[in-house]
């Protein structure tokens, strides 16, 4: 069965979060556990945790279909030594509040090199984060996410995801997760069956399907290759519908999460609905 949803608000605390889902007919939803432009967080009371599992439970959704997304703060592949031992901290952080939560992933963009040390380099620090963070916390699997590849962020290609999960000890804590804007904007074609059909051969020949656990579901605003992240409404984009149509046909991406990031959240119980309405035919 395929498990779509949003990014939904964690506005007022997290445990909000399952009924924002349910509200919209999601079966799926990313959220933040802490406020996304801020380091430092509260800890999450235990009334909170408890009302997240209730309510997750009320929403008929279960853990593994809920895809947390870390702050924009953290880089796992910052260049200086201050920034990348805060992200580190950070990072192990976010980890240890899925845990508390009860869910088992977490969704994180791999880091930015700010042109002051080689993309290789700075991939090999984040595979070196990971290490550390899967070391010192139990039961959470690290989801990298695929980028635009804007400025110098790092993920933008296939290759670079495989880099990283080579030099993970714990292969069965990592994952990944495509965003499909991204993907787009990065350079891979997906306005057609056939380029389907060739971009996920890719991803399965450099990565693998095994390592998928959840997708981003994001019409694009920019054009192909451009490197810019900017999403955009499912259809009203440079990427168009055949891409979701596909998805939601293969059975490669049955039961991970798959969350809409687009623009207009008013959009999305509609956006939802068609994606089901996709895979009913
Ligand atoms: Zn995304
Ligand atoms: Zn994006």
């Amino acid at each position: 069965m395929k498990r779509v949803g949003a990014h939904v608000s964690a506005a007022g605390g997290v445990e909000n979060a399952p009924l924002n889902a349910q509200a919209i007919g999601a079966k799926a939803f990313a959220l933040f556990t802490k406020n996304q432009r801020q380091w430092v967080a509260k800890p999450l009371t235990s009334k909170s945790i408890t009302a997240f599992k209730a309510n997750l439970e009320t929403a008929g959704i279960a853990p593994e279909h809920v895809l947390p997304h870390d702050s924009y703060l953290i880089n796992l592949g910052h260049p200086e030594e201050a920034g990348l031992e805060k992200s580190r901290h950070a990072f192990i952080d976010e980890l240890e509040r899925c845990a508390q939560l009860g869910l088992p992933l977490l969704n994180f963009h791999p880091g930015a090199h700010l042109r002051k040390i080689s993309e290789e380099e700075s991939l090999n620090r984040v595979a070196e984060s990971i290490n550390i963070a899967l070391d010192k916390t139990r039961g959470v699997t690290a989801v990298i996410e695929n980028t635009a590849g804007q400025g110098s962020t790092l993920g933008y290609a296939f290759e670079h995801l495989a880099h990283i999960i080579d030099r993970v000890e714990d292969k069965s804590r990592v994952g990944v997760c495509l965003d499909t804007c991204h993907t787009f904007v990065a350079g891979y074609d997906m306005r057609t069956r056939e380029t389907c059909e060739q971009t996920f051969a890719e991803f399965e020949r450099i990565v693998g399907f095994s390592y998928l656990r959840g997708m981003h579901l994001n019409d694009s605003k920019p054009a192909l290759g451009s490197r810019v992240d900017r999403h955009h409404s499912l259809g009203h984009g440079e990427l168009g519908l055949e891409v979701f149509r596909y998805i939601m046909n293969d059975d490669r991406f049955e039961e991970i999460p798959m969350v809409l990031e687009t623009i207009d959240e008013t959009r999305w119980p509609e956006e939802i609905a068609m994606l089901y309405g996709f895979a009913a035919r």
